[in-house]
């Protein structure tokens, strides 16, 4: 049994490693030299459109899956055919573009921040009218980690804000003041099998994941989650892991975005679930059984962004996941989870670890 991965990043590697354990081999695509996927497996070094390198993953592999949404759909769609794709391409398609992803989720009733398309400078006048100040606009595609976003809070910003990202089709958003920011990862197996891993409580700063902490002690909250999730997975006849991301206002809850991948913000399930998203994925393309999504205790999850300190590899708390990158300002270059029989436990070392890093 062989998986094809497009992608050979971090994501890939923990893929690797589940898949490793299942006793499945992978074989990679990725143009990088080196990528951290590639301790666990075979990488053809090559573009992710590389129509030459697809069609070999799909003759030499049972299966084919991604690590990153920004695998171009048409390179996906040559293979389809040959070879099953998991997720569905619909899926990825509705993911690269944000004004196509706002109107699933719409499509779906499931609620989500005032939008507004913007193609045009007088737009951008038109879109501040209809959403109020301030508003954010974003890149439809290929934003991530808070790129290609700006803040409009004032009269001032909208030349500076058009001058810095007006040349791409774009998206306007009403600025949520939202109390915290919550994940939900749910996985589906071929046979249409579901499982919801409990609720993520999600801290960024400059559009960057900081820190997980699992599970949120939300019930009602969870319940919606886990519905708007179950929806997007039965209408895109989904296999794999999906995150959708939400801003939770009181008790009502916004959809932000969703990844169709296995997602940063369920990195704690490795130690803290009795089965990792990675596992569960892998389960879910190869339409095995799917593993309990039932927290171990308490985990908290700190991203290493920009350089791994010395501080943390010394330290006596928490698992290090260090994926081998070389150290570059704003780069996710590992991450590090705790477990706990606590909230307040996992908080202190959650803590303990961010002092460590800063
Ligand atoms: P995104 O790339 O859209 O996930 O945005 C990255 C982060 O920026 C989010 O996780 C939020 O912390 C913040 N953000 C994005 N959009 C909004 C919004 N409409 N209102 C408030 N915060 C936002």
């Amino acid at each position: 049994m062989r998986i094809g991965i497009i992608g050979a990043g971090q994501l890939g590697q923990m893929l690797g490693f589940a898949a490793r354990d299942l006793g499945v081999e992978c074989l990679f695509v990725d143009p990088s030299v080196d990528p951290p996927a590639a301790v666990c497996g075979e990488v053809l070094q090559r573009r992710f459109d590389d129509r030459d390198a697809l069609a070999e993953l799909a003759a030499s592999c049972d299966v084919i899956t991604y690590e990153f949404e920004n695998v171009p759909v048409e390179a996906l769609r040559t293979i389809e055919g040959k070879v099953p794709v998991y997720p569905p391409a619909a899926a990825l398609q509705h993911s690269q573009d944000r004004l196509d992803e706002k109107t699933l989720f719409d499509r779906l009733e499931i609620p989500l921040p005032g939008y507004y398309r913007v193609d045009s400078r007088a737009d951008l006048d038109e879109a501040a009218d209809a959403l109020g100040l301030p508003m954010v606009i974003k890149t439809r595609r290929l934003g991530y980690d808070g790129k290609g976003q700006f803040v409009i809070r004032e009269a001032a910003d909208f030349d500076k804000a058009w001058d810095a990202i007006g040349a791409n089709a774009l998206i306007a958003e009403q600025w949520v003041p939202f109390d915290f920011e919550i994940s939900c990862i749910g996985v589906r197996n071929t046979a249409g099998d579901v499982a919801i891993y409990p609720l993520a409580r999600n801290v960024h700063e400059a559009g960057i994941l900081r820190t997980s902490r699992s599970p949120v002690d939300a019930p009602l909250l969870a319940e919606r989650a886990e519905d708007y999730v179950c929806r997007l997975l039965d209408h895109l006849d989904y296999v794999g892991v999906l995150a959708l991301e939400l801003f939770v206002c009181g008790e009502e809850l916004l959809a932000n975005e969703f990844a169709p991948r296995v997602h940063n913000s369920g990195h704690w399930s490795i130690e803290g679930s009795e089965t990792s998203q990675f596992e569960n994925h892998i389960r879910a393309i190869l339409n095995r059984p799917l593993g309990s999504t039932a927290s171990v205790g308490h985990a908290g999850m700190v991203n290493l962004i920009g350089e791994i300190p010395g501080a943390v590899r010394s330290l006596d708390i928490g698992v290090l996941h260090d994926y081998g990158k070389s150290p570059r300002p704003g780069r996710k270059l590992g991450h590090v989870t705790v477990t706990a029989e606590t909230a307040a436990e996992c908080d202190k070392y959650v803590d303990i670890i961010e002092r460590s890093v800063t």
